[in-house]
């Protein structure tokens, strides 16, 4: 069964900025990650490398910026109460995930100061050339309840 908008694809997948070594990959988790194909749930240009492929095939995207997370934004620098980050040793540059109200998300550490954390709000990947290795594990109709929902059920999705 080939990738198309509305089918549950699950794969592994492991992400480097162009030319480095890997930032991160589904096989730590252990788990593949799912998504409902074709709703914006993984990034634009790997929805693109991965359209029409079948369980079973491995391959290479190389995606840009600009179809990754986007452009760095300047002024999304946000100062934090230090309390917020509990007893963690904190240092620039250092990539840590905040829970906001929108839910985790990952920022970077501008400065540290006695009392308050600079954290630059851009996504850790933002403005970077990624290339992904992609090995599709998975791919299967939606149920009707998946659809109405949005998103997946069972392994690799929701549970409830
Ligand atoms: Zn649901």
């Amino acid at each position: 069964m080939k990738i198309e908008k509305d089918r549950v694809v699950s794969f592994h997948y492991s992400v480097a900025e162009a030319g480095k070594e890997a930032l991160e990959s589904s096989k730590d988790a252990g788990e593949p990650m799912a998504v409902l194909f074709g709703r914006g749930q993984i990034i634009p240009g790997l929805e693109k490398a991965m359209e029409g492929h079948e369980a079973g095939d491995s391959f290479k995207a190389a995606v840009t910026a600009a179809e990754a997370y986007g452009e760095r934004r300047d002024g999304l620098t946000q100062r934090i109460p230090k309390k917020h980050f509990g007893a963690q040793r904190l240092h620039p540059g250092m990539q840590i995930v905040l829970n906001t109200n929108h839910g985790p998300r990952a920022v970077v550490i501008e400065k540290v100061g006695m009392s308050v954390v600079d954290v630059d709000l851009n996504h850790p990947m933002a403005g970077k050339d990624l290339e992904f290795d992609i090995e599709i594990v998975d791919v299967r109709e939606a149920s009707a309840e998946e659809l109405a929902h949005g998103h997946v059920h069972g392994a690799g999705g929701h549970h409830h």
